[in-house]
């Protein structure tokens, strides 16, 4: 199946599944996206969403995203937004009262890294506030640990909330950590794992993916990092269509070599598990290796320090990967498997809904 065939395939189902979400729910699943430390950019991707995009796939959903602060202007209100206000003021009420209120919280959805140090004279987590509650910032950390211990799923979406991140490089004074150490830290217990979306930024389609299935109320198969399973057991230089040049040992010397194998310029893709190879991105069009620059392995839980830096050194060993042979894990987890596990996990969700009559709603716990 060409990988244009499966991408219209997976739309119809993430579609179907958002559909019968909606219905399931009546329209009144509640999710938080908050914002630790980081650029946005996870968001940003988000709105490059093609399978279903992201409006589509809200407005199939009914979701009440009662908190998503980028995309809550005072000029465009988004309907299913509880816009209309500036971030400055009124649109920080949803965030309170469903951290510190009995407003219900489904799924919480993190992006950017907790900070959990303490500042000079200050709290753990007083490096990030996000608004102002009885006249005093709110430490978000704090809202973190309220919110994760309300919510049904607790979604890390990118590389700063899944493993820290660029936040939570090398030096690091504000101890900045992935969402599962900062919740352990903190002695809070979440009703199920922590799912970790990887990537700087998370893929927008893996992503509606994955809340399709916990808004089904089935979380989907994770690896011993919390990832899906789903896309996460690939290496990416198995897709890369420079995997012929690297066998024939063809390298590129420049980045603008149009087929040379990029390995001798710092190319991460032999040590970094992800499906850009497989599903691709924007729309299936492309991914890094493809498009021109190497990958940089910003899917890798040690990104961006060693061994995914220095960026622009050759990774040594690189027929090694976690005790495996490269070639090895090719023959194991080949285009075709993780595709068909991508599906697979859609379609599991569907079929459990059809075979219990009803969805279990990720509601249960947001009294
Ligand atoms: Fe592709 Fe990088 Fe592997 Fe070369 S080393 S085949 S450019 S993923």
């Amino acid at each position: 199946m060409g990988i244009s065939a499966v991408v219209s395939f997976y739309a119809g189902d993430i579609r179907k599944v958002f559909a019968q979400s909606g219905e399931a729910n009546g329209g009144k699943v509640h999710l938080i996206w908050l914002p630790m430390a980081g650029d946005s950019g996870c968001t940003i991707s988000m709105l490059q969403a093609s399978n279903p995009d992201l409006i589509g796939a809200v407005e199939d959903l009914q979701v009440s995203a009662d908190f998503w602060q980028p995309l809550m202007t005072p000029d465009y209100d988004l309907g299913w937004v509880s816009a209309g206000y500036t971030t400055e003021d009124r649109s920080q009420v949803p965030l309170m009262n469903a951290a510190f209120g009995n407003a219900p919280v489904d799924v919480l959805v993190v992006e950017g890294t907790p900070q959990i140090g303490a500042p000079p004279g200050g709290a753990p987590g007083d490096y990030c506030t996000i608004g102002e509650r009885n006249g005093r910032p709110v430490n978000a950390y704090e809202l973190l640990q309220k919110l994760a211990a309300k919510a049904s799923y607790v979604v890390a979406v990118g590389q700063c909330s899944a493993f820290g991140g660029i936040p939570a490089a090398r030096g690091n004074v504000t101890h900045a950590v992935p969402v599962t150490e900062a919740l352990k830290t903190a002695g809070v217990a979440t009703k199920n794992p922590v799912i970790n979306l990887a990537g700087c930024p998370a893929h927008p389609d893996w992503t509606l993916v994955t809340l399709a299935s916990v808004l089904q109320g089935f979380a989907p198969d994770l690896d011993e990092l919390g990832r899906p399973k789903a896309f996460f057991s690939h290496i990416i230089h198995d897709g890369c269509p420079r995997r012929g040049a690297y066998g024939k040992g063809q390298f590129a010397q420049t980045f603008d070599d149009p087929v040379g194998c990029f390995w001798k310029l710092g190319c991460k893709g032999p040590i970094t598990q992800s499906a850009c190879s497989v599903t691709k991105w924007n729309g299936g069009i492309g991914f890094c290796t493809q498009s021109g620059p190497m990958c940089w392995g910003c899917m890798h839980p040690n990104f961006p320090d060693p061994p995914t830096s220095p960026f622009f050194t050759q990774v040594e060993l690189v027929p090694a990967y976690l005790g495996l042979n490269v070639d090895t894990i090719a023959g194991v987890a080949g285009v075709g498997v993780a595709v068909a596990l991508g599906a697979h996990a859609v379609r599991r969700a569907m079929k459990k809904r059809d075979e219990t009559g009803t969805s279990k709603k990720t509601k249960g716990g947001s009294q």
